[in-house]
């Protein structure tokens, strides 16, 4: 654990996600006596073997219709809504808890053909009908930069992101805008970035 860079983190006046993938729950534990109590998760199944309410966490993951149900009243945050289809079954399981879910929707960004989330020409459509089912509580937006050396095309990227955050901000009420990993978070944060996932940084290299 890099208590340094967790120092650094909090005063950046951002909301952060240590992002504790491949991490064991001693580590995650270690991390929260730092101060920080918010972690992100791709995998369901580890997710829920880790899973502790003292902490609050986000799926940031690619998420499959049938795993919904396991995470429903556990997740203050999913971050990787996508598509209809799964609005459809968040809502569906949201419903049978009587709980309101909060989500982001990813959007797919770069043009990295293993990059997930909805085409960004989608969003309005999306978004009108996300936005009527009572259970769903859409909060903002999130995404992946390109994974490359390129500093221009993840601040072109970036950018995008911001004006499409501004663009629906007043509308629907939105406070979450969330980009920035372990390598980008910085240009993240300058292109408007208030939620960052950081894995590596804060818990060194994955096993
Ligand atoms: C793994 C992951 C992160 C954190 O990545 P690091 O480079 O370790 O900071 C952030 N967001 C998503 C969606 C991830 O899958």
């Amino acid at each position: 654990m890099n208590k340094e860079m967790i120092n650094k983190l909090k005063n950046m006046n951002v909301n952060i996600v240590a992002v504790s993938k491949y991490h064991t729950k001693e580590e995650i534990d270690a991390v929260a006596k730092e101060g920080l109590i918010t972690f992100g998760e791709n995998r369901v199944q580890e997710f829920l073997e880790k899973y502790d309410p003292k902490y609050k966490w986000h799926i940031i993951g690619h998420l499959q219709t049938n795993k919904v149900k396991y995470i429903i009243g556990k997740v203050e945050m999913i971050e990787s809504l996508d598509s209809i289809k799964l609005a459809k079954e968040i809502e569906k399981q949201a419903a049978k808890h009587d709980v309101i879910q909060n989500v982001l929707v990813q959007i797919k960004i770069s043009k990295d053909e293993l990059k997930t989330g909805l085409p960004i020409e989608e969003t309005d459509s999306f978004l009108k009908e996300v936005s009527t089912y009572p259970h769903i509580k859409f909060k903002g937006f999130m995404c992946v930069a390109s994974h490359t050396d390129n500093i221009q095309l993840i601040e072109e990227e970036f950018s995008m992101m911001n004006d499409l955050y501004k663009n629906y901000k007043d509308l629907y009420q939105l406070d979450t805008l969330s980009m920035g990993m372990s390598n980008d978070y910085e240009l993240a944060i300058k292109h408007g970035s208030n939620t960052v996932r950081i894995g590596s940084a804060i818990f060194g290299a994955r096993n």
